[in-house]
């Protein structure tokens, strides 16, 4: 999960899959998904309405922080545990998706 910034939380499969369970795949907060995989662009406010109603789990607490402290009204899901090049997902939310993700990786690049 990343913000504009490039603030990073991750998760390890198991985590990721408890939360997507407690959270029906974050469902009411998301805004546009690829349709293939779990990647998906997140609305912040709803995400932390919905993470303040789910049932506890340990990584909560973190998610709700960044969404909190997220710099736009989105935060970025990028599923990293399916192989995917997202040719379904057509829409805006993709393109900005794209670009927040495309920004990190350089910026993760010009720290090696
Ligand atoms: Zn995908």
């Amino acid at each position: 999960m990343l913000d504009e910034d490039g603030e990073e939380l991750r998760l390890d499969a198991d985590e990721a899959a408890t939360l997507l369970a407690l959270t029906c795949d974050f469902d009411a907060a998301t805004v546009s998904a690829c349709p293939s995989c779990r990647s998906r662009v997140l609305a912040c406010i709803a995400l932390v309405d919905l993470l303040g109603d789910a049932p506890p789990h340990p990584r909560i607490p973190e998610l709700i922080v960044l969404a909190d402290d997220a710099p736009t009204l989105h935060l970025y899901v990028h599923d990293l545990g399916t192989p995917c090049r997202h040719r379904m997902w057509r829409d805006p939310g993709f393109v900005e998706w794209s670009e927040v993700l495309e920004e990190f990786a350089d910026a993760r690049r010009g720290l090696r």
